[in-house]
């Protein structure tokens, strides 16, 4: 929150300027931001269209009373110049993004019995486990040295992955075995090889909530990522995550582009077998050169293609797969001096109990507790943020839900959905703050506002199927699939965001510059090699 921050420019509006459009993007999310923001560096038009009434898919913010949040955006790592894609989204954001370290430690493991950090550099972390499982030394070690292979090996399995469809099975194979191999492995498969220990299992695995899937199912190769991507640590946009879409969208408006807002796309247009351009709700026709899809994979394939082509084997073939599930998230409000009652810039897990088995909050027993509270204090990571003088501050709580219990509303009314609906928020309201607060009781006192969200809020807000928090579950089923990437067999048709690499915000970072790579290589390549040198 930074009620004291001066007004910036908006490169975003409800109407469009006049075309001709190079490439329209549908999805303002950090993949259609990412794929925009590459092309307008290559000398392209971009129109961005996103149905929200403000751009940024999970990297927008809200506001209520003199709180501000944002929704998908806690920690994120590899943003500093030690890493390639930190210098690209650098060139990218023309450095008008700077990102605020969480510290020394940015994630905090409370377990039943023990607590854990994760701290912001490798030998500590290292020194950590070890001196929290002093007979697995040797596990560990070869624990560090599985997720650095692998994650060596996946800029190749992204190279592969930019070939057309018909490519498929074999390259990717052949090109990136390694990473293949793990893609297609389960994370406690690996795990099971490495240590006998099923506590140092579940600590080495503590962070699945960064991808959404437990253990059991989840690929090991994206469990590594995420584990390689927070080894120098986390960070937190300085100002607040709509910075993000403040700087990627200044980029694509310097370029002559444009990004509209409340334009809900309905229909991807395709005329002989190519992509010509889309219908949006109301029933304005926008025509393009390229259509770049960045709604995501199940969005895109159950709902903005024309029938026929949606009924064709490869669409099909996506929309078979899961969407990672789907989460409540408390929005809290505080005044008074958050740190004095355990706030920090780092986030707190609070798990409940040592096994992922039953990773879902089981809502519908009135008695369950919430098997794992995810718990980060917004305000304490903006070096910016002005508390002024009551000391306002912010905290979020998230956890995982069964969507099933929440289907019956998703056709409803934002703010209209009756009061069974509003009961029900005040039944999960009062669990949850009551559960957080016996982790944290001395912030009792300083809570003056809470507000839920429910997986119908997120499908509401970013139209993400079932409500899932990181698009398609990354398991080795998606990983199989041999059309989730970024050219589909519709010509001038791309895919974009995260579900074109991995999850998370700089999962979906490259999965824009990789679909951009595929609509333009010839101009892409030589860009990225020169951004990714800066
Ligand atoms: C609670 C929560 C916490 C998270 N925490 C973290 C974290 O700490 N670190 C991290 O790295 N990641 C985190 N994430 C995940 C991260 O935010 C996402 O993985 C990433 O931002 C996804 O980007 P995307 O571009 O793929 O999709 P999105 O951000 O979902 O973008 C898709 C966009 O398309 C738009 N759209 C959909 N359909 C249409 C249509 N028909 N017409 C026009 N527009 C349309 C949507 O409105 C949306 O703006 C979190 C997510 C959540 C929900």
């Amino acid at each position: 929150m930074s009620p004291t921050s001066p007004r910036r420019e908006r490169h975003y509006d409800t109407r469009t300027p006049a075309g001709p459009w190079d490439a329209v993007v549908i999805g303002s999310g950090m993949g259609g931001m990412t794929t925009a923001a590459t092309l307008a560096r290559l000398g392209r038009r971009v129109l961005v269209l996103e149905q929200h009434y403000v751009p940024g898919g999970f990297t927008h913010t809200f506001k209520r009373k003199r709180w501000s949040w944002d929704v998908g955006v806690h920690a994120v790592g590899e943003v500093d110049a030690r890493s390639v894609i930190g210098r690209v989204l650098r060139v990218l954001t023309r450095d008008q993004l700077q990102w605020s370290s969480l510290g020394g430690v940015y994630d905090e493991f409370h377990f039943p019995d023990l607590r854990i950090d994760f701290p912001d550099d490798k030998q500590r972390f290292e020194d950590n486990l070890v001196a929290a499982f002093p007979r697995e030394a040797g596990g560990v070690a070869k624990y560090l040295r599985t997720v650095r292979e692998v994650s060596a090996g996946m800029r190749r399995y992204y190279l592969s992955r930019l070939l057309p469809p018909g490519w498929a099975g074999v390259t990717d194979g052949v090109i990136a075995p390694d990473a293949t191999r793990l893609l297609l492995t389960r994370t406690r498969d690996v795990l099971d090889g490495l240590t006998r220990d099923d506590r140092l299992k579940s600590v080495l695995t503590a962070q699945w909530g960064y991808y959404g899937v437990p253990p059991e199912r989840s690929s090991f190769a994206i469990h590594a990522l995420v584990a390689r991507h927070f080894l120098h640590g986390g960070f937190y946009p300085v100002g607040g995550s709509a910075r993000i879409a403040e700087a990627l969208l200044a980029t694509v408006a310097a370029g002559g582009g444009f990004t509209r807002i409340n334009a809900e796309v309905d229909e991807i247009l395709i005329e002989d077998h190519r992509a010509v351009g889309v219908r949006l709700k109301d029933g304005e026709v926008i025509r393009a050169r390229r259509v770049i899809s960045a709604a995501g994979a199940l969005a895109t394939v159950t709902r903005l293609l024309p029938p026929e082509v949606r009924a064709q084997p490869w669409a099909q073939s996506i929309a078979a797969l899961q969407p990672s599930p789907c989460h409540v998230c408390l929005y809290l409000g505080f005044k008074g001096d958050i740190t004095k009652a355990g706030a920090s810039p780092a986030n707190k897990w609070f798990y409940e109990t040592w096994s992922t088995e039953r990773p879902e909050w089981d809502i519908a027993d009135p008695g369950a507790r919430a098997p794992c509270l995810y718990t980060s204090f917004p305000s304490l990571k903006d070096p910016t943020h002005d508390p002024g003088p009551e000391l306002l501050h912010t905290g979020e709580v998230v956890t995982f839900v069964p969507y099933e219990f929440f289907r019956k509303w998703a056709d409803g009314r934002w703010k209209r959905r009756g009061d069974e609906y509003d009961a029900m928020k005040r039944d999960l309201t009062e669990r949850l703050r009551a559960q957080f607060l016996e982790h944290m009781p001395a912030l009792a006192p300083m809570l003056a506002f809470a507000e839920l969200s429910t997986p119908v809020s997120t499908e509401h807000f970013t139209r993400a199927p079932a409500g899932a928090i990181y698009g398609i579950e990354p398991t080795p089923e998606r990983y199989r699939n041999q059309y989730l990437r970024p050219r589909t067999p519709v010509r001038d048709l791309f895919l974009s965001g995260s579900d074109m690499a991995s999850v998370g915000v700089m999962g979906a970072f490259v999965g824009g510059l990789l679909s951009a790579i595929a609509a333009e290589p010839v101009r892409a390549l030589p860009w990225l090699r020169g951004a990714s040198r800066v």
